[in-house]
């Protein structure tokens, strides 16, 4: 299969970017590591008559860094390159998890964080640890940067809070500090390997085994990735304990109409979920110490 025709353009700088991305409006789109954007061009599901390469960029925007207790990771930053990332590995390991679950390794070595965030695909890995650990997400368009909280980012099937003229340029998580853990487990599916279940969940406690703080980010089980807000307010104030968890984990599909596929249904989705989010929930309070 072919992609329709369209004019390249490789900008060197952000702002070129961004000056074509205003110029062509609609009927521009952003290359970034090109695993999902290839694919559904050449399949027709997706079509531009501008490309705009972002590959001259990653001078400027592919980076981990740690700034005042914060993450700040560069938007083309790489599947692999989040994986094997210690510091990313040590202070937002869900993050670091799910990237070494995406694909394979050509995936992960072309596609970006950046370009998962903005595709938004509902079985994509990386919005559920995106939500999970509060994720800032820095958008740049004409008028400069705006950051956006992960749970104002995604609106469902593909859908994000970006405006077309804007480039996704930073992604900020605040570095899990003592007394907290978060995990990211995943139902890959066999033929593809994207997400039927993921569930990335941080845990806080108090050092006494009370949980303070509970997020849990769900991906692949409804038309877009989604917190688990009945999760985190049963869990949240509780002692910490299997059956706590169980019990709290009950609530991982509260208000969320599973998706019903051939490969999975929406009663088989909606027990994957509490079973994920029960797993992840202990492995995070486990690494919180609680
Ligand atoms: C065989 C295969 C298996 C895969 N398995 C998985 C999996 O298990 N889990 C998973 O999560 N993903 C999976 N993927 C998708 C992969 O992770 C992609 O890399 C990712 O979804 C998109 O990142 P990208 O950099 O390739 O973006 P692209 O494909 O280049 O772009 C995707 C979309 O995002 C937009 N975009 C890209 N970057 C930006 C930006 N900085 N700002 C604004 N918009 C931007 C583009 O315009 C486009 O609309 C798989 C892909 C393939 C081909």
């Amino acid at each position: 299969m072919f992609p329709g025709e369209f004019e390249y353009h490789a900008p060197e700088t952000i702002e070129e970017a961004l000056d074509l991305l205003s110029r062509h409006g609609s009927d521009a789109k952003l290359l970034a590591g090109g695993h999902s954007l290839i694919p559904m061009m050449k399949l027709r599901l997706a079509s531009s008559q501008h490309l705009v390469d972002l590959k001259n960029l990653k001078s400027s925007l592919s980076y981990i860094r740690e700034e005042n207790g914060d993450l700040a990771i560069g938007a083309l930053t790489t599947h692999t390159e989040v994986e094997v990332s210690e510091s990313l590995q040590q202070k937002a390991a869900p993050l670091a998890e799910a990237a070494g679950l995406i694909g394979d390794v050509q995936v992960r070595n072309m596609g970006t964080l950046g370009g998962s965030l903005a595709h938004a695909d509902p079985a994509a890995d990386q919005p559920a640890p995106a939500l999970a650990l509060e994720a800032q997400l820095v958008a740049q368009g004409p008028g400069g940067r705006r950051t956006i909280p992960a749970d104002q980012f995604f609106f469902g099937f593909f859908a994000t809070a970006l405006q077309q003229d804007e480039l996704l340029v930073e992604v900020r998580v605040a570095g899990l500090g003592a007394n907290s853990g978060g995990a990211y487990l995943k139902v890959p599916h066999p033929a593809s390997g994207y997400a039927v279940c993921g569930v990335a969940a941080v845990v806080e406690t108090d050092g006494g085994g009370n949980c303070v703080k509970c997020r849990v980010g769900v991906t692949g089980i409804s038309d877009g990735a989604y917190r688990a807000t009945g999760v985190e307010s049963a869990l949240e104030g509780s002692a910490i304990s299997a059956d706590a968890i169980a019990a709290a984990s009950a609530h991982a599909t509260d208000g969320v109409e599973p998706l019903d596929d051939y490969f999975a249904g929406a009663d088989y989705r909606r027990a994957l979920a509490a079973t994920y989010v029960k797993r992840a929930l202990t492995t995070a309070s486990e690494r919180a110490g609680g």
